[in-house]
């Protein structure tokens, strides 16, 4: 796919299975008079005609709605015809192969991944931020997330970025007029309150980049490699944790991650929790796979919980567990059925042998003794969120507005630098005002980034290529 195709596409917008219905989509340049051949009749703009899908032999193969929306008052600006029909995958296929093999005059052909939207970000439909907000809401796997996205895709976020540039806008502006006066320099960054001006800017992007980490947090949550032996109380903790959650403690379908993963949620946060159960040596092929991709997750992981059985805290079993698991993962000790010990997790609990004991060759995720729950009685089980959230570097009662990604953040941390350096070159007694004028620069165009006006092709590829197909 070429970064600026402008061929027809098409593609089966709906996903892949049986369901009420089911939608092709077609976009491109001036498809007026083909839909129109296609649909054998005039389609009035943004109206639902309920017509036949005949193909071109005559033969009828669904009916249902078809729905004309005129570039550039369209999801992808350009012309979109939308054909409804009933959603059976032998039938939308029928419909799809027909409508390629009619399109064919007009170069159509079947759309990439996210090629639709990336038209909607091409013809300013939607800047970046915002298509990247579609593709977040789609994958939204929380209520807390899906509003997120939502706002994200609404401008929340980009309003933020574009006001943040306009100031920093405005202050390159008064530079580079000055730079244009060279003996001016000297009292340019005190006649126009340069550094108060920029005080000013880094405060606010500061405010920016702590909700746009919350808003990574929330669409990115917590990777957690829960290991513990056999009947230690995993399957329990984790349904204690979902809570009313529980319909969504599913494992992850998928190629690649199948039966690996589950996920829950705290908060809205999605935990990814990789089950160590099944590491184990073995002749089995298949297991094998799954296996190393067991062990694939965990490197990913940002926290180890080992579960123990509070009523047997130095099992040298558990010692065995901890030591295969990888270096430099911290490891979050908690200690299950404290209901059998006679008193409740939060108690001083004393008489635990070995709790400040730890195991050999590696240093716990922090010094505090380990977390003592029940996943049947739910003590301890608040401490242990907290804790959770808390590594995943989510601020409990903090605001996440919208989502972001890596990148964005990433963006917001370059320009906080550049505008760090410019103060830097204010405060310095030989202010040098190019140089000044080159950091607002340098951060102006990180900002932007985000919301797409200064962005690579590759970049464009990546981000799109990651879209489902029809989006
Ligand atoms: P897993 O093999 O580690 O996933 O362990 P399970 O969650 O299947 O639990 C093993 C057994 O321990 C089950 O009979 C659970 O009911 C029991 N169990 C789990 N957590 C607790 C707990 O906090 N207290 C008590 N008394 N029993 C528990």
């Amino acid at each position: 796919m070429t970064a600026f195709s402008t061929d027809p596409i098409i593609a089966i917008a709906t996903a892949p299975g049986r369901g009420g219905i089911g939608v092709i989509r077609v976009s491109g340049p001036d498809l007026g008079a083909w839909a129109e051949r296609l649909c054998a009749q005039p389609l009035r703009p943004r109206h639902a005609h309920y017509l036949p899908f005949r193909d071109r032999h005559g033969e009828t193969l669904d009916e249902g709605l078809a729905l004309f929306f005129p570039g550039p008052h369209s999801y992808t600006g350009e012309d979109v015809l939308e054909l409804q029909g009933h959603g059976g995958p032998a039938v939308l296929r029928r419909v799809l192969e027909d409508c390629l093999a009619r399109g064919a005059d007009i170069g159509l052909r079947l759309a990439q991944p996210g090629e639709f939207t990336q038209r909607a970000f091409l013809n300013d439909r939607l800047d970046l931020a915002q298509a990247e907000a579609v593709a977040d809401l789609i994958e939204a796997s929380s209520t807390a997330a899906a509003r997120s996205a939502m706002a994200s895709l609404s401008g929340a976020f980009s309003a933020e970025v574009d006001a943040l540039s306009e100031r920093i806008v405005q202050l390159r502006m008064l530079v580079e007029a000055t730079l244009d006066f060279p003996e001016e320099e000297i009292d340019f960054l005190e006649k126009y309150q340069a550094a108060e001006r920029l005080g000013g800017v880094t405060a606010a992007l500061d405010g920016v980049l702590r909700t746009a980490r919350q808003g990574l947090v929330l669409r990115e949550g917590l990777h957690v490699v829960l290991a513990g032996q056999p009947n230690v109380g995993k399957s329990s903790l984790l349904n204690a944790l979902a809570g009313e959650d529980i319909a969504i403690v599913t494992p992850i379908a998928g190629t690649t991650r199948d039966r690996v993963v589950q996920q829950i949620h705290i908060e809205g946060i999605p935990l990814h929790i990789v089950d160590t159960a099944g590491l184990r040596e073995t002749e089995d092929t298949v297991e094998r796979i799954g296996i190393e991709r067991s062990w694939a997750e965990i490197a990913r992981a940002q926290v180890i919980l080992h579960l123990q059985d509070a009523r047997h805290p130095d099992d040298p079993l558990d010692a065995d567990i901890v030591r295969r698991l990888p270096a430099g993962v911290p490891v979050l000790r908690v200690w299950n059925k404290v209901d059998l010990l006679g008193h409740g997790a939060g108690s001083a609990d004393r008489s635990v042998p070995g709790q400040s004991g730890r195991h050999a060759g590696r240093e716990a995720e922090d010094s505090s003794d380990p977390l003592l729950i029940s996943a049947h009685t739910g003590a301890g089980l608040d401490a242990l969120r907290a804790r959770l959230l808390a590594i995943a570097g989510w601020m409990p009662g903090a605001e996440s507005p919208w989502l972001a990604r890596e990148r964005h953040v990433r963006a917001l941390e370059a320009a906080r630098e550049h505008l760090q350096t410019a103060a830097g070159h204010a405060a310095h007694s030989d202010q040098v005002l190019d140089l000044f004028a080159e950091e607002l620069r340098l951060a102006h165009e990180a900002l932007c980034g985000i919301t797409g006006q200064f962005t690579s092709d590759d970049l464009l590829g990546e981000i799109f290529s990651s879209f489902c197909i029809g989006k």
